[in-house]
C-alpha cells in the first residue's frame, strides 16, 4: 500500500491536509506538524499548529475567524481578563478545555506525540500527526531592536516589526519522534508533500531539526512542495511581507529555491506559468496548477493533482 506524509504549519498546510483525507485513508496518510509556535499561556500547553489541523480534520475549526473553535464561547477569557490576566492571545472555553487536558497528559510524563494522538483520537481524527519534537524548540525573531518570542511577534504584535532573522531554540537537542525518522524509509513510503506552508515560520522550524532534514535529503520517496506564494504574493498571514523584510524576491521560484536539495518537484500556481523553465533549470520538476483552494473541491483537486505528481516522479525515479 502507498503511503504519504504531508509535512504542514497550520492554516495552509491544514488546507491540503483536509484535501489529502477526502483522498486517502489513515493508513496511507500521516502528518509531520510544526511546533515551533507552541508555547506556554495562561497556565497551559498550547500546540497552534497541531491544533489547527486538528480542528480542520475534525470539522470543529472556526470559519469565521479563521482560527479557534467553531461554536466557541468566551466566558474564561472575560473572566480571566477581569482578574488581570493578559487577553492578548483569546483563548476560547471549547478550544482551552484542549489545552488543559494537552498539559495533563503532559504533566502525566507521556510525550507530546502520545498527547497528541489521545487528543486527535477523542475529536475523531484518525490520521497520525506526528509533531516535530518531543521536547521543546522555539521559533524566535529578530527585530532591530528585540528579539521575540513567536506568539509576541505573531499574534501579540500582529506581525508589525521588521523581521532581521529567525532562529528555533532548542533545534540542537531537539528530539524527533523515533518512529517518524523510521517511517522516512518505509518501503511504502510513496511520497513527501511539503504543504503550502510558510517556508520561514511553519517549515523552517521543521528542517531546523537535523535529523530530520537529513531523512527528507535521503528520502528515497520523491519529496515536492507546493508554493505557498502566489503571483508574488502570500494568499494569508505575513509570508510574502518576511520575505520582503529578509531582502528576498517575492516569487515562488525564491520558495522552490528555499528547498533546493531537499525536493524533487514544486507545484506551481497557474498565475506563475512564466516561471517554470528557471525552476526547471535548477532539476526540479514542475507541475502548473491552480493552488488556490478556497472551496474543499478546490482542497480535494489540488491534493488529487499533487499525489498523482508524486506517483509520476516516483515512477522517474524508480527508473
Ligand atoms: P499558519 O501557521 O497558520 O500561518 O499557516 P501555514 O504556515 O500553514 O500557512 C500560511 C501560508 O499558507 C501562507 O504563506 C499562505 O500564502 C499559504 N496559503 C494559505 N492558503 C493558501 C491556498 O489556498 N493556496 C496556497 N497555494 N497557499 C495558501
Amino acid at each position: 500500500m502507498k503511503k504519504f506524509l504531508a509535512i504542514s504549519g497550520g492554516v495552509g498546510g491544514a488546507k491540503l491536509g483536509l484535501g489529502l483525507t477526502k483522498i486517502l485513508s489513515e493508513d496511507q496518510l500521516s502528518f509531520l506538524v510544526n511546533t515551533g509556535d507552541d508555547f506556554k499561556h495562561a497556565g497551559v500547553n498550547i500546540s497552534p499548529d497541531i491544533d489547527t489541523l486538528m480542528y480542520t480534520l475534525s470539522g470543529l475549526s472556526n470559519q469565521e475567524l479563521g482560527w479557534g473553535r467553531a461554536d466557541e464561547s468566551w466566558a474564561f477569557l472575560d473572566s480571566f481578563k477581569t482578574l488581570g490576566g493578559e487577553s492578548w492571545f483569546q483563548l476560547g472555553d471549547r478550544d482551552l478545555a484542549v489545552h488543559l487536558r494537552r498539559t495533563e497528559l503532559l504533566d502525566s510524563g507521556q510525550s507530546l506525540s502520545e498527547v497528541t494522538a489521545e487528543l486527535f483520537s477523542r475529536l475523531g481524527v484518525k490520521y497520525r500527526c506526528w509533531p516535530m519534537s518531543e521536547s521543546k524548540v522555539s521559533t524566535k525573531v529578530y527585530t532591530d531592536d528585540s528579539l521575540l518570542s513567536f506568539q509576541h511577534y505573531f499574534v501579540r504584535d500582529h506581525c508589525a516589526h521588521e523581521v532581521k532573522s529567525i532562529v528555533f531554540d532548542g533545534s540542537e537537542q531537539a528530539q524527533p519522534p523515533q518512529d517518524l525518522i523510521e517511517y522516512f524509509n518505509d518501503p511504502d513510503l510513496a511520497g513527501v508533500i511539503i504543504c503550502p506552508s510558510n517556508p520561514y515560520l511553519s517549515i523552517d522550524p521543521i528542517l531546523s531539526v537535523k535529523s530530520i532534514r537529513r531523512a527528507l535529503a535521503c528520502c528515497v520517496a520523491p519529496v515536492i512542495a507546493i508554493s505557498p506564494i502566489i503571483n508574488g504574493e502570500s494568499v494569508k498571514g505575513p509570508t510574502s511581507k518576511i520575505m520582503a523584510e529578509l531582502k528576498l524576491e517575492l516569487s515562488a521560484k525564491t520558495v522552490a529555491m528555499h528547498y533546493d536539495g531537499l525536493i524533487n518537484g514544486f507545484v506551481l500556481d497557474t498565475l506563475d506559468q512564466q516561471l517554470v523553465g528557471e525552476i526547471e533549470d535548477t532539476g526540479c520538476a514542475v507541475l502548473v496548477t491552480n493552488t488556490m483552494m478556497n472551496t474543499l473541491d478546490d482542497k480535494t483537486v489540488l491534493a488529487q493533482t499533487v499525489l498523482e505528481f508524486c506517483n509520476n516522479l516516483g515512477d522517474l525515479k524508480c527508473g
